[in-house]
């Protein structure tokens, strides 16, 4: 049907006071997703071109969807030509306060420190981190330029100290990159870009090809057909290669009391709404009078209008809802549900309402913290877990680049403190020879006395 491009732009009320538990549940449902086995049907032949053929088939994919015919490699190796991030001063600089800010938050996150604890006398276990050896991240393209993803993603891989960060984008019809991507990873000492997009991009650096490098992990978000080809190479244990987590479309939540100004609630609404068609943007308005919820509606029409991008904002805001509820508890109970992406707290004394907060990927708190913060520069990742995974999954974060490894450090007195509960567990599960590893020790220093 043809999207309307007049008329007014507003959300769906729903009064959770009225609703069952079950409307209000269909309500904020995230739109269905298109079949992921349609989809695998597609990237499948993709990834497997990809592995037999290498850059001879990821270029050919490249001169394909992006149009890119002139580019005869695939991949700009570090380092990377001054000509190719030419830049105005104020993105510079804007990148470079960004990149401060994200370094100083991700450093923090450290944890050098062994972790040891002495779990009986003579028992010494211990926990250390060590940074995953390659990575690489995908940095969608399309009709973007997205250089804070690239900052997102590249800034904690540094921090954590990966030895090789490869980033992928799809290059633009011309076949370069934009210069915003290639100072992001200039900065974070990535050694090349992949100058593809999609499945094959996702497949060169699962199996790495005669000129990408293979990496341990791949991060980034991306469409549908980025997702499909993260999960099936994770899949197959011959890649060897881990993902950050699942994605869908990204979303927000804005809880709003009276306190809240409606100006400052529409526009955080819409700077979610402005992403894509397929945006989810909900209101919990908290005890809002008639009129206090229409100032919010009329601001969101009102500044959608003059946005312009308004035309993605009318798809998005026609499955957007709005829940009438009377306290914060049930509010934050909702939320809870939902998961959101992004949690923003428009409410009095919205730092303490955190507490309340089980299920979220980021959480904006008070009249002065808008989402786009977050977005580009105040330190927090803005690579989130989406479409509900909030109550399963952590945003990008320095323990993404990393892997914690165990060890275990016992002395003779240890052996003996622990060695009975061993043997016996051992005898239980009939693993006999794990018994005898613990018994053959205690009998030596037996013999020894
Ligand atoms: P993209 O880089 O994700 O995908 C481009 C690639 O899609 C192409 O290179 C091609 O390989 C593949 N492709 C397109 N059509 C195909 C087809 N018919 N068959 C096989 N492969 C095909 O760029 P995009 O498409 O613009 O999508 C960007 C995505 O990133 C969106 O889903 C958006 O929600 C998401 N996004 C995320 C963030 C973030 O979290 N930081 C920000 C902006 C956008």
């Amino acid at each position: 049907a043809e999207k309307p491009k007049s008329g007014r732009i507003l959300m769906q009320r729903i009064d959770s006071v009225n609703a069952t538990e079950a409307e209000l549940l269909e309500t904020l449902k995230r739109p269905s997703q298109k079949s992921p086995e349609a989809i695998l049907k597609i990237v499948t032949p993709i990834i497997e071109d990809v592995r037999k053929n290498g850059d001879k088939a990821v270029l050919s994919y490249t001169h394909k969807f992006e149009k890119a015919t002139s580019l005869t490699s695939p991949v700009l190796k570090a380092p990377f030509p001054k000509e190719l991030m030419q830049l105005p001063a104020e993105t510079i600089k804007a990148m470079d306060t960004s990149f401060e800010n994200i370094r100083k938050f991700h450093a923090a996150q450290g944890d050098d420190k062994t972790l040891q604890v002495e779990t009986m006398p003579g028992v010494i276990c211990s926990r250390f981190s060590r940074p995953i050896e390659r990575v690489g991240l995908y940095v969608p393209g399309g009709t973007a330029v997205l250089p804070s993803t690239a900052l997102m993603l590249g800034v904690p891989a540094m921090v954590a100290g990966c030895k090789k960060i490869v980033l992928a984008s799809p290059p633009r019809a011309d076949g370069s990159v934009t210069p915003e991507i290639v100072y992001a990873a200039h900065k974070v000492g990535a050694e090349s870009i992949v100058l593809a997009g999609g499945a094959q991009a996702v497949a060169a650096m699962a199996y790495g090809t005669e000129s990408i490098t293979k990496v341990d992990k791949i991060l980034g978000p991306g469409n549908q057909f980025v997702t499909a080809a993260k999960m099936h190479v994770s899949n197959d244990t011959n890649a060897g290669v881990g993902i950050d987590m699942p994605a869908g479309p990204s979303e927000v939540l804005v809880i709003a009391d009276k306190d809240a100004n409606p100006a400052f609630v529409a526009s955080d609404l819409l700077s979610q709404a402005e992403h894509g068609v397929d945006s989810q943007v909900i209101l919990i308005a908290v005890d809002l009078n008639e009129e206090q919820l229409k100032a919010i509606e009329d601001e969101v029409h009102n500044q959608a209008i003059a946005l312009p991008r308004v035309d993605i904002v009318r798809g998005s805001i026609a499955h957007s809802v709005s829940v009438l509820v009377k306290d914060i508890d049930e509010a934050m109970r909702i939320s809870n549900e939902y998961a959101p992406e992004h949690l923003i707290l428009q409410i009095k004394d919205a730092a303490k309402a955190v507490d309340l907060v089980m299920n979220a990927g980021s959480v904006f708190i008070g009249q002065w913290t808008p989402e786009s913060v977050g977005d580009y520069s105040a330190g927090v990742n803005h690579s989130l877990p989406t479409y509900g995974f909030a109550k399963q999954y952590s945003g990008v974060n320095l323990g993404s680049f990393q892997k914690h490894i165990t060890s275990s450090n016992l002395t003779a007195e240890g052996l003996r403190n622990v060695g009975s509960a061993v043997m016996q567990l051992a005898k239980v599960e009939e693993l006999e020879a794990h018994r005898r590893a613990v018994e053959i020790r205690i009998k030596h220093m037996d013999a020894q006395k």
